[in-house]
């Protein structure tokens, strides 16, 4: 019998600073991550509001459409995907995240200046547990029908495999991308992806008070001819934003997910529904402690995360 060690809880090394504009806001925002407690999660702090607090978790959850926001007692604080997805992404269960603003900076778009960030000044393991959300029987929201529908569905499962599939308009078209968060490399393969827009939609987006701090240093920016301000990171950049906001999304559950969940046509607001239906069905779900997985080679974790377009 190998001996296995149960994966306990972290938090990050040192105090990260980051600043930046607001995606959707456009307001200039200066943000620090501090390491906080076992136990404690990841909570939103407004430095310019009395230090009001406001926890990451679906209890908080506000208005959800072009990006993931946060209500508490009035106070808001938006687009948390990238950031969270980032700390999930990683193992950092516990970070206080002190901002002065509503909204969390848009930086490049993806979440790999957190990742950078947090990977160059290090984790600091913990003396709690970790526990996750074992999912013990299949969860599932749909929206729509016919080819259009929507759906996303949660599933008993080793690891926190992901399977999503999306369908836009040309140049992006069908892509779909199978990894494993437990397994895979999340830094390598999810963090870099950015985020994206149609130039067609920007008028309406700008009217609707959205999206008044995008650039082409922030988002990919597509024409019906192609991507107006490439290279693409990778070729199904698309597909893997979409990972990489899912896992930001899941994680208001307050833990990381045990199991695996199926995505097709998803965004923010199935996203979201799924986390509080999930938090709803209490029969759904365990908490529970796991051990480490064995030490794969690089290469076989890379492979995990295989990408098929
Ligand atoms: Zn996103």
């Amino acid at each position: 019998m190998q001996l296995q060690e149960t994966q306990f809880e972290q938090t990050i090394a040192e105090p990260l600073s980051f600043s930046g504009v607001g995606l959707h806001s456009g307001v200039d925002v200066s943000m620090r991550l501090i390491p906080a407690p076992a136990g404690s999660g990841v909570v939103f702090r407004r430095s310019d509001l009395d230090n009001f607090e406001i926890p990451a978790t679906g209890r908080n959850v506000a208005k959800v459409s072009y990006a993931t926001s946060l209500m508490r007692q009035g106070v808001l604080i938006s687009t948390t995907e990238h950031l969270l997805s980032a700390l999930i992404g990683l193992g950092v269960d516990n970070v206080i995240v002190e901002i002065n603003n509503l909204e969390v900076p848009i930086l490049d778009g993806s979440a790999r200046p957190y990742v950078q960030a947090i990977l160059a000044s290090g984790t600091k393991r913990q003396r709690r547990k970790r526990e996750y959300i074992r999912i013990l029987k299949p969860v599932e929201v749909r929206e729509g029908e016919g080819p259009n529908a929507k759906f996303i569905g949660v599933y008993p499962g080793e690891g926190y495999a992901i399977d999503y599939s999306i369908d836009f308009p040309t140049p992006i078209g069908q892509e779909t991308f199978l990894g494993d968060l437990e397994a895979g490399d999340y830094a390598n393969l999810i963090a870099p992806a950015r985020t994206f827009g149609f130039r067609e939609d920007e008028a309406m987006l700008r009217n609707m008070g959205l999206i008044r701090g995008a650039s082409a240093e922030s988002a990919i920016i597509l024409t019906r001819d192609g991507v107006e301000n490439g290279p693409l990171r990778f070729s199904d950049e698309f597909v893997r934003h979409k990972v990489l906001d899912l896992i930001g999304d899941l994680a208001l559950a307050g833990r990381r997910i045990w199991g695996k969940v199926v995505a097709e046509r998803a965004g923010h607001a199935m996203h979201t529904a799924l986390v509080q239906r999930l938090m709803r069905d209490r029969s759904a779900w365990e908490l529970a402690t796991r051990t480490a997985p064995q030490t794969e080679s690089a290469v076989e974790a890379s492979l995990a995360f295989a990408a098929i377009a």
